[in-house]
């Protein structure tokens, strides 16, 4: 079977939110292995919620998120990592620690005693991080931040990346940084789910889903998104 029609996750009538509050209103989306897809919308459409609920850091009401084919819409969120989804949230590190302490902190999930030789590899891919192994997270740049948490996150070695909102505090220049190393890694075969605002991020996506008010209200490939009149009125500001 190629990659890319191997359900890799399932998310299927999710329901979330917080008290009385319902944030999220039966939401469907899946990502198969290696692919790309970007969940795009407005600041308060639920982006966060969703993630959190996929990832197990929420509970998800009422539907199902299977991962592989294994329903684990009532596991723990590190039943999850261990099945080979790893998130990242939009701040991504521990200040405090040291670069190096932070990308050990994510390789815990693979319960190695020593998980050198994937602190190495992340170096490889990151070299900044390495000139700077022994500095606190906090002395870094946004966007140096940033790249230390894609390789805290790597350090996990995920199938599916969950990564919410990876450009936010970015300068443009970093935004474009962070698209080509996030090109890198899937031409390395790691699925990635985004979640943004910024539709740079078309750029790295196979498939688009478009999330408004709770509700998915387009999914697609990226050529159809942007054939779609409405929603290249609403996203790229054009008539
Ligand atoms: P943003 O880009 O601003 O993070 P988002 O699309 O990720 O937006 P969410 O953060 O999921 O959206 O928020 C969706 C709704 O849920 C918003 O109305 C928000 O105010 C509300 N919300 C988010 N977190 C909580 C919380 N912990 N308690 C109560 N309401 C919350």
């Amino acid at each position: 079977m190629p990659p890319e029609t191997i359900s890799l996750l399932d998310a299927c009538g999710v329901d979330a939110g917080y008290g009385t509050m319902q944030v999220l209103w039966g939401v469907d989306l899946d990502v198969r292995a290696g692919e790309t897809v970007l969940l795009l919308g407005a600041n308060g459409a639920g982006k966060t919620t969703f993630l959190k609920s996929l990832v197990g850091l929420i509970e998800a009401r009422h539907g199902s998120i299977k991962l592989g084919g294994e329903d684990v819409t009532r596991t723990r969120s590190s039943d999850r990592m261990k099945r080979g989804m790893t998130y990242m949230s939009e701040l991504a590190v521990f200040p405090d620690l040291s670069i190096e302490e932070n990308i050990r902190v994510g390789a815990q999930a693979l319960g190695h005693a020593d998980p050198g030789a994937r602190v190495e590899e992340l170096y490889g891919l990151f070299p900044v991080l390495r000139d700077k192994r022994r500095a606190a997270a906090s002395s870094l740049s946004g966007g140096q931040r940033k790249m230390l948490g894609i390789a805290k996150a790597l350090a996990a070695e995920p199938k599916l990346l969950v990564m919410d909102e990876p450009s936010a505090g970015l300068s443009p220049l970093f935004v474009k940084e962070v698209i080509r190393i996030l090109s890198e890694l899937r031409g390395r075969g790691l699925a990635l789910l985004i979640a943004e605002q910024n539709i740079g991020f078309l750029e790295v996506a196979t498939r688009v889903f478009v999330l408004e008010g709770g509700r998915i209200k387009f999914s697609g490939t990226v050529a159809e998104m942007t054939d779609n009149e409405a929603l290249r009125r609403a996203y790229f500001g054009l008539k």
